[in-house]
């Protein structure tokens, strides 16, 4: 009889942009090689960027061989990026290596060069409103494939001579990160490590529908990243309406989790608010809101809502906007208000992919 074929594969290799320093020098000792390989490997592959075996010069040609015998390096391919013309925003979509794509945007500041990079194709939440949820689903996306959007992204900027720093993460792109949660915690900590990208954990913000579990989850980690949530409303019919996982974990338990992650990490949270004319927007929310988050040590910041091609939202005139800020600040929450970037390259979440797929139907 033939042996079950799982037991007859061959285990697919490793790719080094998903493995962990520890990994990488469990490889190098399993080739019998000294352990500061380890280390440039890892300069290579995470602070070069290097995109080929061949390109990690001090490492000798039988060593890149054996190495290549044990790990892979496939980069993601770029499949196209456009630039906002009302500003220093840039919307990368790469191709994955089974054909699906993905996308990462790069929001420019005075300050601060954010990349805002994704965690699935597709996403099975499904909120109402957003581009990224609207055909469910298909895969999550792997460690490797996590980090190489910061990594491609830097070598791209740097080839075009706008070698912006990259300095701020937000996890706040196509997918739901805790839904994929140990391949997304892997690659921020990857993100991080000084031998990785060293980015500083606190330019990390990790952004969540709100899975309940999850966040309790992610509390004991004690980890220094940054946490967002969607709240988007304040009441579970009007939150039901437009994050269906409201239904699962209601606002009741949601504000609890988020209470505990707070208590039990000492992080501030920030509630993301998506302003959704007719929907969410009228005063007695904006009362609600101040009713539900001001006892509580947060943040809240404001995200007018960015149109998607077939949906039947809007997002609300300014002057309803200042109205809601206005009703906030006098209740007394202190909030920001997310700028609009690059609305022209239907830089929110979702959008270009969903474009790119629509145009090639
Ligand atoms: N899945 C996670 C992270 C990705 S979405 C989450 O939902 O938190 C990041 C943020 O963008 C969320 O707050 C989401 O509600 C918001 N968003 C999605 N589509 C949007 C749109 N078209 N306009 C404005 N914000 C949008
Ligand atoms: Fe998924 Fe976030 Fe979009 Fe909701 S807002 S569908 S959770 S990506």
């Amino acid at each position: 009889m033939n042996a079950p074929a799982s037991r007859t594969a061959t285990r697919a290799k490793p790719d080094l942009r998903g493995l962990t320093l520890p990994e990488i020098s469990q490889i190098v000792a399993d080739m019998n090689e000294p352990a500061y390989r380890a280390g440039q490997i890892a300069s290579w592959v995470f602070g070069k960027g290097a995109g080929s075996f061949e390109e990690m010069t001090n490492l000798s040609k039988s060593f890149r061989a054996e190495l290549s015998d044990r790990a892979c390096l496939n980069p993601l391919n770029p499949a196209r990026h456009s630039k906002s013309r009302h500003g220093p925003t840039t919307k990368y979509l790469f191709e994955l290596g089974d054909g699906q794509k993905v996308e990462t945007v790069l929001i420019g500041g005075s300050r601060r060069n954010t990349l805002c990079i994704s965690t699935q194709v597709g996403c099975a939440i499904g909120c109402r409103f957003c581009a990224s949820g609207l055909e469910g689903l298909v895969r999550n996306m792997t460690t490797a494939e996590i980090v190489d959007q910061v990594v491609q992204v830097r070598n791209q900027t740097t080839l075009t001579g706008e070698a912006r720093p990259i300095n701020n993460i937000v996890v706040m792109g196509m997918g739901e990160p805790l839904a994929n949660y140990r391949q997304v915690l892997r690659a921020v900590r990857i993100i991080n490590a000084d031998w990785g990208l060293g980015i500083g954990a606190r330019r990390i913000t990790l952004s969540t529908s709100g899975l309940v579990p999850k966040i309790y989850q992610l509390a004991e980690e004690k980890l220094q990243f940054e946490l967002s949530v969607s709240l988007h409303a304040t009441d579970d019919r009007t939150r039901t309406r437009i994050v269906p996982i409201n239904k699962r974990y209601p606002l009741k338990q949601l504000m609890k989790a988020c209470r505990h992650y707070t208590g039990a990490t000492d992080r501030i949270i920030t509630y993301e608010y998506v302003l959704l004319k007719g929907v969410n927007d009228r005063f007695q929310d904006a009362e609600n809101l101040v009713k539900l988050l001001k006892k509580d040590k947060c943040k809240l910041n404001l995200i007018p809502y960015n149109p998607v091609r077939g949906l039947p939202y809007e997002r609300p005139d300014e002057h309803r906007q200042a109205a809601f800020v206005e009703a906030l600040r006098t209740g007394g929450l202190q909030l920001t208000m997310r700028r609009e970037r690059g609305r022209d390259i239907d830089a929110a979440c979702g959008q270009l992919r969903l474009v790119e797929s629509r145009r090639s139907r």
